[in-house]
């Protein structure tokens, strides 16, 4: 039939008298957050940062003094009991490799995580399509996603690049059996993260100062572990400092560099490698990644009147 202006007229006064329909919302909620993925370049290369979620991590967990944490937290707008804390990780594209470095979380840590390979696929990238992964240390929050949720390899045509000291470190059985009952789980999942590519000859071991590819440098941290390594990309003139776990509370750590984590190894030589790291990428002007900095945790470190502040970069439109 064709609209005529009587049948339009009629149609309108129909819909005037028709009985109520459903509701239907006329702005629907999206009801979920947008993909946790960030890009930047960096000279020669694309980096995508991969969110993983966030993980809870409790203010009793620092060391110093309890009153001014409180009052750091207090004004930054942060909870007092625990902060909300970024898992993030980083995929390096050379125009030649894919380069991931760190895992996320896999199903190992809880509901707020494990987001890295859903954010990997809104990247466009699939994970069969990784050459290479290095992990900046063996902890779960950075190994883990080395094994999907139904226990498959997750990167199966990668090689995986873990430092030397820390793999000696996390397969000791010596070491396994001596640490607290606490940490002993943190053996078995390092272990049972890496054992795929271990099994499938797949694993390489590196030293400090080892190039991955043509300006992908690894550039130890200790501490934190004791093999915690840096990642620096060097692309021309441009730099990033993929510096991992060097933070793991930004409200905290930068004004009180001196406060550790429980769950640093060596709280000393964490706090040393810390104020190193601050220092050099103060006085270089150096950007930095964190993978526990806000997502997408990207930034550079200022020299305040009493310790740092972190300096957020802006979201970036175009590449
Ligand atoms: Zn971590």
């Amino acid at each position: 039939m064709s609209i005529t202006r009587r049948s339009f007229d009629l149609a309108v006064l129909g819909g005037l008298f028709a009985p109520a329909l459903p509701a239907i919302a006329k702005a629907p909620f999206a009801g979920a957050q947008a993909a946790g993925v960030y890009r930047l370049k960096v000279g020669g290369f694309e980096v995508t940062v991969l969110n993983d979620g966030l993980l809870p991590i409790e203010t009793k967990l620092f060391s110093g003094n309890a009153d001014a944490a409180a009052k750091l937290l207090e004004t930054s707008f942060l909870p007092k009991d625990a902060t909300p804390t970024a898992v993030n990780a980083w995929l390096v594209n050379t125009g030649d490799k894919l380069i991931l470095v760190d895992t996320g979380t896999s199903n190992m840590l809880g509901p707020t995580l494990g987001r890295l390979a859903k954010n990997l696929a809104a990247a466009g990238v699939d994970p069969a399509t990784v050459d290479m992964v290095i992990l900046t240390h063996l902890h779960p929050d950075h190994a883990a996603g080395l094994i999907t949720t139904d226990k498959k390899i997750a990167f199966p045509n990668a090689t995986l690049h873990v430092s030397e000291t820390e793999y000696a470190f996390w397969t000791s059985p010596e070491n396994a059996a001596k640490a607290p009952d606490d940490f002993k789980p943190y053996f078995d999942m390092a272990r049972n993260s890496i054992k795929p590519y271990v099994d499938a000859g797949n694993m390489e071991r590196f030293k400090d100062r080892t190039e991955f590819a043509p300006g992908i440098v690894a550039n130890a941290a200790p501490g934190h572990t004791v093999g915690h390594t840096m990642v620096r990309l060097s692309s021309g003139s441009a730099q990033l400092l993929l510096w991992a776990d060097i933070v793991h509370n930004a409200a905290l750590q930068f004004p009180e560099p001196d406060r550790a984590i429980s769950f640093d190894t060596d709280q000393a030589m964490a706090i040393a490698s810390r104020k190193r790291v601050f220092d050099m990428a103060a006085t270089d002007r150096l950007m930095i990644a964190g993978s526990h900095l806000p997502f997408p945790g990207l930034g550079h470190v200022a020299k305040a009147s009493s310790g740092y502040a972190y300096v957020p970069v802006q979201w970036g439109a175009d590449l």
